[in-house]
């Protein structure tokens, strides 16, 4: 059109003429137009760009990235890092009138087609910013035909987006030279920093790059760059687009850099969080923090090689604003010998024990228990499981804080017992431990000394719930992670009872030849050891942060020396030391619902007038048991204080009372076995007309004189049930005179006897006795 108009010119212009022009330009432009949408249906726009993925710590810096698919550096430039000299820079160098044309600028084209007429010869600078962009998203030869369908994408383009975002795209795909795509990637590589803070020497220097990307690489030619460079920056100066003093400025910037390289920081992490599929991940890491919790992690695990310990992980979590600040995955990601590139903070591990502040915790709230209450600590037998403790000795009575202290095994069984694993399990899954929701039908007792499968992370987060009061809150590792899942763990007062019990520093687990320095921050903490030594834990928190730390060999194999308390507490200990370092020394307070109260330290109960021993505790008032210590009783016997009475067989007179501890039959069986003496109460009267009533526990199995062949090479157990009276609410088996369980009347019992003649006993709570005799003979069958 524009050449039938030149050719109009020629004549005298007339109105018909006129007329007849704007009526066929017309017809032309709609034409034009329908050709251009029937065009953009049959060939719609693809502007799918795969970014590299980058990963920034908590100010935003590049800390990590990844190269694309196609092996490119193509970093994401976002519309905030555009600055307006960065803009000003590129519009003022590339295409002035970006603004102002559609896409296509139809005066350069034609000044170009005429320089190409007139002077045979090809000259550039037609191409607008979004013709570029449409040449860079598909790279075609250069000729008249691709130059039409740039043409046509570029108008497509400005259809769809705006002036911002097109420029963005161009910022974006513009080529610096071997595979460095975007100015983002090549302010990365070249400047170190992101393109929102270069300067106008390093933007014009940049800006010349892929106009001869392989004749001006950065750091090779330097002087031929700066030399374009102060070109160009001439050229605005007479264009006026800068100031004098911006462009002296500019003038002056030496360009000394060389090609870097991309930051490869937090490698466990950002590996993980890439597989989320964003192209930037924005992770609240402290470079700081990090950088020195690595250090220490490497520096640790490289003294613990000789005991054949050779791998750690470390998560570091900031409890005021619930942020991941700090991810070591291994103890040197490089190290190929002892895979260094597994993720020992997201490895299934065994918890050892780590999970018995929430037991305790969780049985404070349900009224079953306070830290004085005393528990058992003797053998026991749960339906064929046996649990022992970590030095394979039983304690006898000890109270729940001694028992979490000493981090004892068979309270902690008889606890979640008590408490129920249902219940146990299903707040651990609230609190996203994944493995142990997945085999919750796979799960028992045994997972309260380790029994299960739980991750670093998932660790260092539920402790980071003792440190907020008892309240779970997901861990944030990226600045997306706002969507927050809160569950109330314990209560504040459980919380406050838990971590006043694994404060205290004269514990066992205290590591061996640990120099405390006066620095050391006051922390709670807890450790544990999984079967086999195989993974040593010990996680801690302050009002500060919560450190979860995991020692270990990635191989799965055991080390000897391999302990929560002697490996992974001197780490996490040298951790608070240095991040903690100018601590503030605040600490938790007791809580309004957390109160204090007297009790026998005989049993943790309310005292009676019989107590005469008495210890503080905390409680939680109407919910921790409010019972009286009844662990005394007063008992009628003869004179001789060799028998026993009740109230139906006892003497008009010739008895005397006497106050006696009650002692439970397995805690005898310990005192025996301990040679430890104790007052016995004289056994009952055997005229006693109640017990020969048949009053006494029926043994239904195993029958009264019954033959049993036992296959030597695969015994089976024999069963134990009684019937008893209405009032029996306990039963004490005994085989050949020695204790061997209690139970619920109903509650069927297995053991498995040795050869000959066997006496099992049953005995019931009011001290009534029935004995029967069985022959035992092994056989192989
Ligand atoms: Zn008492
Ligand atoms: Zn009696």
């Amino acid at each position: 059109m524009y050449f039938a108009f030149v050719e109009n010119m020629k004549f005298r212009i007339t109105k018909k003429h006129m007329t007849r022009f704007f009526k066929r330009l017309g017809i032309a432009a709609i034409g034009l137009f329908l050709l251009f949408i029937l065009l953009n249906l049959i060939f719609p726009l693809k502007t799918n760009v795969e970014y590299s993925t980058i990963i920034t710590d908590k100010n935003g810096e590049v800390i990590n990235a990844y190269l694309t698919k196609d092996q490119k550096w193509r970093m994401k430039t976002e519309l905030t890092e555009i600055s307006p000299l960065l803009r000003k820079t590129i519009i003022a160098k590339e295409d002035k009138y970006f603004y102002s044309h559609p896409g296509v600028n139809v005066f350069a084209i034609g000044r170009a087609f005429f320089n190409n007429i007139i002077h045979l010869k090809r000259t550039s600078g037609a191409s607008t910013i979004t013709m570029q962009v449409a040449r860079a998203l598909e790279p075609r030869k250069r000729n008249i035909g691709s130059k039409l369908i740039e043409m046509f994408r570029a108008l497509q383009l400005e259809m769809k987006y705006s002036k911002g975002e097109i420029l963005q795209l161009y910022l974006n795909l513009v080529p610096y030279g071997g595979n460095i795509e975007g100015v983002k990637s090549a302010s990365q590589l070249y400047f170190k920093k992101n393109p929102d803070h270069l300067s106008l020497a390093e933007i014009t220097a940049l800006s010349i790059i892929p106009n001869r990307p392989s004749s001006l690489v950065i750091g090779k030619n330097n002087g031929l760059i700066i030399e374009e460079r102060n070109k160009w920056l001439h050229r605005f100066a007479d264009e006026k687009v800068f100031t004098g003093k911006e462009i002296t400025d500019a003038l002056a910037e030496p360009l000394t850099t060389v090609r870097g390289t991309v930051p490869h920081y937090i490698p466990h992490l950002s590996y993980k969080l890439k597989q989320q599929g964003n192209s930037l991940i924005k992770t609240n890491i402290d470079l700081n923090t990090q950088l020195k919790a690595e250090k220490i992690t490497e520096d640790y695990v490289r003294s613990q090689r000789l005991k054949n310990i050779k791998n750690a992980a470390v998560i570091v979590i900031d409890n005021r604003t619930n942020k991941v600040i700090s991810y070591v995955g291994s103890s040197g990601f490089s190290d190929t010998l002892d895979g260094g590139q597994v993720n020992g903070a997201s490895a299934i591990r065994q918890p050892g024990s780590t999970l018995k502040p929430l037991l305790y915790g969780m049985s404070f709230d349900e009224g079953l228990l306070t830290p004085k209450m005393i528990i058992t600590d003797v053998a026991v037998n749960y339906e064929g499981y046996a649990p022992e403790n970590y030095d394979e000795k039983f304690n006898g009575y000890v109270s729940v804080e001694y028992a979490l202290e000493h981090s004892l095994n068979i309270p902690a069984v008889k606890s979640l017992k008590l408490l129920g694993y249902e219940k146990f399990i299903q707040k651990l899954s609230n609190c996203n431990f994944r493995q142990v929701q997945k085999d919750r039908n796979k799960l028992g007792l045994s997972m309260i000394l380790g029994g299960c499968g739980t991750t670093l992370e998932e660790l260092t987060g539920l402790f980071s719930s003792f440190a907020n009061e008892g309240v779970y809150i997901s861990p944030a590792y990226t600045q997306d992670d706002t969507l927050h899942k809160r569950v109330t763990v314990i209560s504040a007062p459980a919380c406050f009872m838990i971590t006043d019990i694994l404060s205290q520093v004269n514990r066992p687990d205290f590591p061996l030849n640990w120099q405390a320095t006066e620095h050391m921050p006051k922390i709670a903490w807890k450790t544990g050891t999984s079967y086999g030594r195989r993974d040593a834990w010990s996680i801690g928190y302050n009002k500060n942060y919560t450190i979860g730390v995991w020692v270990g060999n990635f191989s799965g194999v055991g080390a000897p020396d391999l302990s929560g308390a002697n490996v992974a507490t001197p780490l996490l200990f040298k951790l608070f030391n240095t991040i903690d370092y100018n601590n503030d020394k605040e600490w938790f307070t007791q809580p309004a619902d957390c109160d204090i109260r007297q009790v026998c330290s005989e049993t943790g109960m309310i005292p009676s007038e019989h107590c005469t021993s008495l210890v503080m505790d905390y409680f939680e008032p109407l919910i921790s048991p409010s019972k009286v210590c009844n662990n005394r009783q007063e008992i009628m016997i003869s004179a001789d204080e060799k028998i026993s009475y009740c109230k139906s067989c006892a003497p008009q007179n010739g008895y005397k009372k006497k106050w006696y501890k009650l002692i439970e039959p397995e805690m005898q069986a310990y005192f025996d076995e301990k040679n430890i003496a104790y007052e016995r109460i004289p056994p009952h009267n055997p005229d006693c007309e109640l017990i020969f009533k048949g009053n006494a526990p029926m043994i239904s199995s195993p029958a009264n004189g019954t033959e049993y062949l036992i296959n030597k090479k695969d015994p089976e157990p024999i069963q134990l049930t009684c019937k008893t009276a209405n009032d029996v609410s306990k039963v004490y088996w005994y085989i050949n005179n020695k204790f061997y369980k209690s139970s619920n009347p109903g509650e069927k019992q297995f053991f498995v006897p040795e050869e000959g003649p066997v006496k099992i006993s049953c005995t019931d709570d009011k001290g009534r006795n029935r004995d029967i005799w069985i022959q035992v003979k092994y056989v192989n069958l």
